[in-house]
């Protein structure tokens, strides 16, 4: 579903992603740690093309996105992402959040959007916040609206970074709860850059660590937390947990 081939990237001289090789299957659970500045952020990016690779190959759902030919906003239809700060659209209903993809991007029918809306907000549990506008939301709330929003377009993968990390303590597990039903229940692909190591030892098969721009560690979840191979990967664990 997802495969990079020696990717290399910079933000000008800096060399923020190095030799990253790297294959995820459709329907696998993926949980991608590492201290600040590893560059988590910039390869989760780069699967949807919000960052440009300068070399190697990245095969998204069987484009290449370092094709010039390729339409990114055919890869886009089939990625979801969720970021840190949600990113609603702050003058829109909750509802018509969730409803103004899949209307204009996949045409779908306005009643049949509104049927799925609907499921999506039983789904996360805001069903009457329906008409409300975002910014009458609490931050957890508005974290499971952005979920919601990108599972109307039935993407095929789901990224996620740090979908937690703003938001106050007690409504972290609102949001972990529902990012886990997903993965248990939807045979979507999912990468998240995430420090709820709890959170990674019950959902993820793999867990990578980076630092400094490339993975040291890639390993299935028991086997990473029982027996991390790479020094850092140690040394970062025995620091956050
Ligand atoms: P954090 O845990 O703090 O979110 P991260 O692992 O997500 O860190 P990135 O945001 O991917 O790290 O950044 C990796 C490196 O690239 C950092 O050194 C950062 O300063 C640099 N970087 C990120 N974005 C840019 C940019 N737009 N221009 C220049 N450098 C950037
Ligand atoms: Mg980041």
């Amino acid at each position: 579903m997802i495969e990079f081939k020696n990717v290399e990237k910079y933000y000008g001289d800096f060399h923020a992603l190095k030799d990253i090789n790297l294959e995820v299957d459709a329907g696998e659970t993926v949980v991608l740690i590492g201290p600040s500045g590893s560059g988590k952020s910039t390869l989760i990016r780069t699967i949807n093309g919000l960052e440009a690779i300068q070399k190697g190959d990245l095969i998204v759902n069987d484009q290449d996105l370092a094709d010039p030919d390729t339409d990114i906003n055919r890869v886009r239809k089939n990625v979801g992402m969720v970021f840190q700060h949600f990113n609603l659209y702050e003058n829109k209903t909750v509802i018509e959040n969730i409803m103004l993809a899949p209307r204009l991007v996949l045409k779908r029918d306005e009643a049949e959007n509104h049927k799925i809306a609907m499921e999506l907000l039983e789904q996360v549990g805001l069903v009457d916040k329906a008409e409300m506008m975002p910014s009458t939301l609490s931050g957890g709330q508005k974290q499971r609206i952005a979920i919601a929003r990108s599972l109307a377009m039935r993407p095929k993968a789901l990224l996620f970074d740090e979908p937690t990390s703003a938001l106050d303590p007690e409504m972290v597990n609102d949001v972990l709860k529902i990012m886990q039903e997903i993965a248990q229940n939807d045979a979507m692909t999912l990468m998240i850059v995430t420090h709820e190591m709890g959170f990674a030892k019950q959902v993820a098969d793999r867990v990578i660590f980076m630092a400094d721009g490339k993975i040291l560690e890639d390993s299935p979840t028991q086997e990473f937390f029982e027996n991390p191979k790479e020094p850092r990967a140690k040394q970062f664990l025995s620091q956050i947990m």
